[in-house]
């Protein structure tokens, strides 16, 4: 048996870059400025010119920053928000904590991003804001949910891009495509650091002097506490990480670009269903997700043969416990049907087409017993 391959292979990238990454956190040691200190700012005049958006403001994890996001759109509870079952707990976790109410749409069946067609139908006059999920690296169609949003009242609308950092959308970038865009620095997660962190985006003035506010305890001046707050800055060291991370970062979208489309073409012939990813679009694959029958059979096959895959997710926002009631006993078929059915495959840009073939022989065996 070959040894076990990696599902995210963080340590590559580490060797890859361990000067300028080893340089960088010393720089940080020596000056000492471990809390906003000059790398936070230059961290987000980077990642600002990156997205186009007008604003970044860094925070502590994905998490954080769309709960500031909600916060900055002053959520109050009984305030609805629509977003879609079919996402990490995180997207509806934020919305219950300000004891508002996620509103749940459900998922097209070949991108499992929101069903922009579904969307009209779940707006009340409690609706508040429309949060949509770019899965997979996928960015949703965001300019069909900006014009419902429009529509109704100029809802705000917050795209969860957490996984969808450096995809583009019709020639624009995920995060600046809407009034806030939120993504994680979760090591995992397409630009990671080695830790928690996190970005906002906006192109609003208003907005981002208030999600920075929020980030320190509401403070407007040093302890001047103007509005409501959190504990939710992101460290200097951990921004000084994704600036050396963000010298190849061109790279690895590149990378991830090409071993996606390369992971389609090799399974066209396999009796698995692909992904769809959109002409005016890209997918950076956070995940490498397809949709298959006997998953635990195969995923144990594939385990076996020393190639190790992932479920995201196994169960909808719906039929979990803690979001069970905002679900009011609806049915989301699709959502439901993509849980049982998807499967990630390790992918991460420094996997080599060596390895990618090996994943593609387990799975070409593993299908046949
Ligand atoms: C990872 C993730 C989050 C949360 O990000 P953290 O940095 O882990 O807090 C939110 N939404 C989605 C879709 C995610 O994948």
């Amino acid at each position: 048996m070959s040894p076990a391959l990696p599902f995210i292979d963080l340590k590559a990238q580490y060797a890859a870059l361990k000067p300028r990454i080893d340089a960088r956190i010393q720089a940080v040691l020596d000056h000492g400025q471990y809390i906003m200190g000059p790398e936070v700012k230059e961290l987000e005049a980077a990642l600002a010119a990156y997205t186009g958006a007008k604003h970044c403001i860094t925070v502590s994890s994905g998490t954080e920053a769309l709960l500031i996001a909600l916060m900055a759109l002053d959520l109050k509870p009984g305030d609805e928000v629509i977003t879609t079952p079919f996402t990490f707990a995180a997207t509806a976790e934020v919305i219950v904590l300000l004891g508002a109410k996620p509103v749940f749409v459900d998922i097209e069946p070949d991108t499992c991003n929101i069903d922009t067609r579904l969307i009209e139908a779940a707006i009340t006059p409690r609706t508040r804001a429309i949060m949509p999920v770019s899965l997979y690296g996928q960015v949703c169609d965001m300019d069909e949910i900006n014009a419902i949003a429009a529509r109704h009242g100029h809802l705000p609308v917050i795209e969860d891009a957490a996984q969808s950092f450096g995809a583009s959308y019709k020639g624009r970038k995920s995060c600046g495509l809407s009034t806030f865009g939120a993504t994680s620095f979760f090591p995992s997660k397409p630009l990671g650091c080695y830790g928690d962190g996190g970005a906002l985006f906006t192109d609003d003035d208003a907005l981002a002097q208030a999600a920075r506010e929020i980030r320190i305890h509401g403070q407007s001046q040093r302890y001047t506490h103007t509005r409501l707050g959190v504990g939710g800055r992101m460290d200097t060291l951990q921004c000084a990480i994704v600036l050396a991370k963000l010298e190849r970062f061109d790279w690895e979208i590149a990378q991830r670009l090409a071993l996606g489309q390369r992971y389609q073409q090799l399974l066209a012939d396999l009796p698995v269903q692909r992904l769809a990813v959109r002409a005016d679009r890209d997918c950076v694959w956070a995940q490498f997700t397809v949709f298959v029958e006997r998953r635990e059979a195969l995923q144990q096959a594939l385990q076996a043969a020393g190639v190790p895959t992932a479920v995201h997710y196994p169960k909808p926002l719906h039929m979990q416990p803690a979001y069970a009631s905002y679900g009011q006993g609806q049915r989301f078929a699709v959502a439901e049907d993509a849980a049982r059915r998807v499967m990630s495959l390790p992918m991460s840009p420094d996997l080599s087409e060596t390895q990618q073939a090996m994943v593609l022989a387990a799975l070409t065996q593993a299908l046949r017993t």
